[in-house]
């Protein structure tokens, strides 16, 4: 078995976390680096490293607890007016626990966070946006 990482820890108790929601599947738990206050993580109990890890099962049972815990989090605070939910997916997108993590980020007015957003300056001629979505169906 590979060894434990983290997350694994926190899930078995071995080590402590701000826990706000738990069941058989997932556990939430205050993220250590607060980007807003109230940013929470949840993770699946069975280890997979990241998205590209999930089969239909799991991300039954694990993604379809994001508005739930979205909710709940957003009912703590009147003062958050938004939410920002993502997940880094490999080291060059950022992700640095290799346990598939869902990160929940409040946002209040005028916080002053700022993530990356998508940008919008690489538009491509007709021809190539064909070629990349013609790429990606082909997988399904
Ligand atoms: P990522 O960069 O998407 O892999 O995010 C990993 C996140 O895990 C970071 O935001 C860390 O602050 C957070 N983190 C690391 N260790 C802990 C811990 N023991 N308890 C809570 N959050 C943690």
């Amino acid at each position: 078995m590979a060894e434990e990482d983290i997350f694994d820890k926190i899930i078995s108790g071995e080590i402590p976390a701000y826990k706000v929601y738990e069941d058989d599947d997932v556990l939430a738990f205050l993220d250590l680096s607060q980007a807003t206050p109230g940013h929470t993580l949840m993770v699946p109990k069975q280890h997979v490293d990241s998205i590209f890890d999930y089969d239909d099962a799991l991300a039954e049972k694990v993604l379809t607890k994001i508005p739930k815990v979205a909710r709940a989090i957003k009912a703590s605070d009147d003062a958050i007016i938004g939410m920002n939910i993502l997940m880094n997916n490999g080291e060059p997108a950022g992700q640095s626990v290799f346990h598939s993590h869902i990160h929940f980020i409040p946002r209040y007015a005028d916080d002053d966070l700022n993530l990356p957003a998508p940008s919008t300056e690489h538009p491509v001629d007709e021809q190539t946006y064909n070629e990349r979505a013609e790429k990606i169906r082909k997988q399904f």
